[in-house]
């Protein structure tokens, strides 16, 4: 039987719809929720995921600043202009979009976003704080993931959960996530050794390793839930993920690509910048 598609666009759609209503209650209080997003460069993948972002505050009533630098921007001009933004009270949630060009150092600016604004989840204040179960921003692609895998029903608790991939942004986090939720999680990367033999375990697999069709059927476990992050290209120039299209003949439930992580990863963006203007409330 064909695996079921756990719809991004419905659970996003129903993500930023709770958000909006939450925004309006602030606004009613006198706050108007904002984020600051800095752009560097003309990178076009970039400048549509900014456009993306800009699209999601609009829907979710947030306002949004996008600073565009120009490439040759220094280091120094992008550390200057997070600190205004840091000091300034309009401004609750910031995100750099990344990459950056290769002259700028992305870990030196993802430490100069302050903890309390950094709605990406990537400072290694949040990162720790999520590390050792603390409140704070989550890092939008794996907790997306989370609520997608919590969306069908199925118990976290106990499943063996399989992360392909250990990326501070996505494979890393998913997988500290997945282990909070009481999954007992395998991290696999370019190194592992049996991988098909490790995928084939897993309840629960989240690829994330950014090649085209890499996880085929029979690396799947009948019924297993199939979380599929990867953002490719196929020969045709297509978008797809990591998973090949067979795998829908055997996982029990997997997320489409276009359609599927990317809508949910954008979605609670909108709901850590709810919560970063409702924490100055407090
Ligand atoms: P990275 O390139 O940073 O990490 C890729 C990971 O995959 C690495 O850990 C690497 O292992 C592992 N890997 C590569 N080749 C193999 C292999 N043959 N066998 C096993 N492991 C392998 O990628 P990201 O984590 O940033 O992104 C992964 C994918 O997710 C990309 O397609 C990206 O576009 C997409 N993405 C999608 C998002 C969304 O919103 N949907 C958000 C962010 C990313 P090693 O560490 O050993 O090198």
């Amino acid at each position: 039987m064909a695996a079921v598609k756990i719809e991004g666009k419905v659970l996003a759609q129903q993500v930023k719809e709770q958000v909006k209503q939450q925004v309006e209650q602030l606004k009613q209080q006198g706050i108007e929720p904002c984020l600051a997003v800095i752009l560097v460069g003309d990178n076009p993948a970039s400048s549509v995921y900014v456009a993306g972002k800009e699209k999601d505050c609009n829907e979710c009533g947030i306002r949004s600043v996008i600073h565009r630098l120009p490439e040759k921007s220094t280091q120094q001009q992008v550390l200057d202009l997070l600190q205004t933004l840091s000091k300034d009270n309009t401004v609750h949630g910031i995100l750099v979009q990344l990459p950056l060009p290769s002259h700028i150092d992305p870990q030196k600016i993802i430490e100069a976003i302050p903890p309390s604004k950094d709605v990406d989840g990537f400072t290694p204040v949040n990162v720790g704080k999520m590390m050792i179960g603390q409140p704070c921003f989550l890092p939008c692609t794996p907790a997306g993931c989370i609520e997608m895998i919590e969306s069908t029903g199925v118990d976290i608790a106990g499943k063996n959960a399989v992360v392909l991939g250990r990326s501070n942004i996505v494979g890393k986090p998913a997988a500290i996530l997945l282990t909070a939720k009481d999954a007992t999680v395998t991290i696999c990367h370019s190194k592992t050794k049996d991988l098909q033999e490790k995928c084939r375990q897993a309840d629960i697999l989240v690829c994330a390793i950014g090649k085209a069709g890499f996880v085929t059927k029979d690396m799947v476990k009948e019924g297993a839930i199939v979380v599929d992050v990867g953002i490719n290209r196929n020969a045709e120039g297509k978008l797809c993920g990591d998973a090949a299209k067979e795998v829908e003949e055997v996982a029990g439930y997997l997320t489409p690509v276009p359609g599927g992580v990317g809508l949910m990863t954008r979605a609670m963006l909108m709901k850590n910048t709810l919560v970063a203007a409702q924490q100055v409330k407090l």
